[in-house]
């Protein structure tokens, strides 16, 4: 235990140890090793954190720093981030599991999170506003709201944590971040590197711990201005209530229950592979994770052999194995959680056509093999209810009107794909599918340029784009007379 890491909280630029003198630790879910040890958080450390980061957000060095030099501040924390990749990457795959080959791709795209928004810092002004009174001269501005709040999940902690980050500091707020408590290092590394680009101390705080102790403290905060969260539909709606009492803003990124569907006229080799990217890429550790597939009833067959033989050879294994395919579930928890549902689908009728069972992958870690369920329907819990892991559901339609009612007809509105050739189909697709993304011949594209909204309930307002801009600031509207006469009638509203 005594030369185990030990990760302190990191506030006003500095690690800071616990109150509370508590750590917990974290384990690689590979192998079951304990990794490190983290500061656990309460109350007592988010209010050291939100008042170094209101700190910061009041002082003039922040405050009126040029959106210039801010931008150039998000253009070097992206570099950093780039010239540390290899590292961050290694790191996060040991901590959560996911596959190197994996955080290789993201860290390569990381980066331009960052020069995206560095290219954006300039760009935000308000407006001019023509009104009827000319004599009165009527403009908007654009302002930071104070200190935003972010809490994230621990299945893609550094893509996750940049997608509020980069937008909050490139608007001119100062953020107090609680990672999941089964990812705290990658994100710790993270603030670390934003001062290093030279943001200020108490720019980028963070607070590691559970969920109930320091992500409810850090809600539960007065002096915050946002929260902006990524998690389950579950927490979310706990954050939703919080706020709306207190009329501070949220951005929610929640759960999904996403529809893949392959139409009789689609490229099946491909569809089947974007099947498979869909649900077994990062062991279906996905909130968009295409976990409900859809088949022409003319294709099912094709489709389903073709999926299933992949499923069947996908390479189980270490996540740091360039080889590997599918690495382990994230936690025993959450193992236990993909092996319940299985067995609750098994309970409800459905048929396990591959896969079904928990294995330790050889090296004693949580890992679960890819599960395709078929003879199911859209009543049954497996189908309706989010699994986040690798368990497809799979079912066969006979027309475009019969697939639209059955992928709309759930609580989730994430994401969606259409697998066809029929270009007029596509766009009807898109169209009527209730979705806040819709994929058409892929599955999984990525942006932080695009912007992405959960409907329904997985989520409330938007990550990335230009439209984050609005969910970071306030807008005021200033009016100015610039006349010297005096008002002519006080009694009558100027317009
Ligand atoms: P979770 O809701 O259990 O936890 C998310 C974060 O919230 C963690 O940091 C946790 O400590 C914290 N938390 C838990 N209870 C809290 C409370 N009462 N107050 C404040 N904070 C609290 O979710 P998870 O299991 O870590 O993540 C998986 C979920 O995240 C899935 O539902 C997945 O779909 C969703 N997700 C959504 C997106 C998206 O962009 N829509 C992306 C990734 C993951």
């Amino acid at each position: 235990m005594s030369d185990l890491t030990t990760l302190q909280h990191f506030i006003g630029g500095e690690p800071a140890e616990p109150a509370s003198g508590d750590y917990f630790e974290s384990t690689n879910p590979a192998t079951r090793e304990v990794l490190y040890r983290a500061a656990r958080g309460d109350a007592t450390d988010i209010d050291r954190a939100v008042a170094s980061a209101k700190k910061t957000f009041e002082d003039p060095r922040w405050r009126d720093l040029s959106q210039t030099r801010r931008g150039h501040l998000l253009r070097r924390l992206g570099d950093l981030i780039a010239e540390n990749a290899e590292d961050l990457a290694r790191m996060e795959t040991q901590d959560n599991g996911k596959l190197l080959r994996e955080m290789r791709g993201q860290l390569a795209t990381l980066p331009e999170y960052y020069h995206y928004y560095a290219g954006l810092a300039d760009k935000i002004h308000g407006d001019f506003i023509p009104t009827s009174d000319r004599q009165v001269l009527n403009y908007t501005a654009r302002e930071p709201l104070g200190v935003v709040g972010a809490i994230t999940p621990w299945n893609s902690p550094l893509t996750l944590t940049s997608s509020k980050l980069a937008p909050a500091l490139c608007t001119g707020n100062t953020v107090v971040i609680k990672p999941s408590e089964y990812t705290s290092a990658t994100v710790l590394r993270l603030a670390e590197l934003a001062l290093e680009a030279g943001f200020p101390p108490g720019a980028v705080n963070v607070v590691t711990g559970f969920g109930a102790e320091a992500g409810q403290a850090l809600v539960d905060h007065r002096d915050l201005a946002k929260i902006s969260f990524t998690g389950s539909t579950a927490t979310g709606a706990r954050i939703a209530a919080a706020t709306a009492s207190r009329f501070i803003g949220s951005t929610l990124e929640l759960g999904g229950k996403s529809p893949n569907i392959v139409f009789e006229d689609a490229n099946i080799p491909n569809a089947a592979m974007g099947v498979v990217a869909g649900i077994f890429a990062a062991a279906g550790q996905t909130c968009i994770a295409g976990s409900r597939v859809f088949a022409h009833r003319s294709v099912y067959d094709e489709l389903l052999e073709r999926v299933a033989e992949r499923a069947k050879t996908i390479r189980i294994g270490d996540p740091l194995d360039e080889q590997t395919e599918l690495g382990p579930l994230a936690f025993a928890d959450q193992r236990d959680k993909v092996a319940g549902y299985v067995d609750l689908g098994r309970s409800e009728g459905a048929r396990v056509l591959t896969g079904g069972h928990a294995t330790d992958g050889g090296l004693g870690g949580y890992f679960y093999e890819p599960t395709i369920l078929v003879d199911v329907d859209n009543s049954m819990r497996v189908v309706r209810e989010e699994i986040f892991g690798p368990v497809l559901a799979i079912m066969p339609f006979d027309t475009e009107d019969e697939v639209l009612r059955l992928a709309n007809d759930t609580d989730y509105g994430l994401a969606a794909g259409v697998w066809t050739t029929n270009l007029a189909r596509a766009h009807r697709m898109a169209a009527r599918l209730d979705a806040g993304t819709v994929w058409v011949n892929t599955y999984r594209a990525m942006s932080p340029m695009s912007p992405r909204q959960g409907f329904k309930t997985s989520g409330v307002g938007v990550e990335h784009g230009t439209e984050t801009i609005k969910e970071y600031t306030r807008l005021k509207s200033v009016w100015i007379n610039t006349s010297e006469e005096p008002v002519a009638d006080p009694f009558t509203m100027r317009s």
